[in-house]
């Protein structure tokens, strides 16, 4: 007898630009680092990551408070499903940024292991942002 083989995941047979809007969502591991506001160095124009995080972000679960109504309520927010001209500003570890560059997901992701347990996510580490905030003073080494 023998086996059939097992029907490549999705993310493997089709560019993101094929992706049905579940399995874009689906894609994304909570991990909220998308959500801390960055800088960029005028110099260099490298992006610099703060462990500040946008105001609409639940820190404790990563999400979104309004995640349907997110480009309006949040001048700058991004909808990638829609626009994903540039990718390259996400977080190393963002499934749309791996994917975007031929890579593939990380094991710990929720698709493959089954459960977020193991997402490097923002919660240990980020504070909501406030009008005193200065951003220079909250710049982060990226952690992965
Ligand atoms: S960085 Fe990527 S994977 Fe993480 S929350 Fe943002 S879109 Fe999702
Ligand atoms: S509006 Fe929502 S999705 Fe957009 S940056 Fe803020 S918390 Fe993240």
């Amino acid at each position: 007898m023998t086996t059939k083989p097992n029907k490549p995941p999705f993310w493997r047979t089709k560019s993101l630009a094929q992706l049905s809007q579940p399995e874009w969502e689906s894609l994304c591991d909570g991990c909220g680092k998308c959500c801390l506001n960055k800088l960029e160095d005028e110099d260099t124009d490298e992006l610099l990551y703060t462990n500040v995080a946008c105001s609409l972000l639940d820190i404790p679960s990563c999400r979104c408070t309004r995640y349907t109504e997110r480009c309006t309520a949040m001048p700058g927010c991004l909808d990638l499903y829609a626009d994903f001209p540039y990718w390259h500003w996400l977080p190393v570890t963002c499934a749309y940024r791996l994917l975007a560059q031929g890579g593939d997901l990380p094991d710990w992701h929720p698709l493959l292991r089954g459960n977020g347990d193991a997402v490097p996510s923002v919660r240990d580490f980020a504070i909501l942002e406030h009008d005193s905030i200065v951003l220079e003073d909250h710049v982060i080494e990226w952690l992965n």
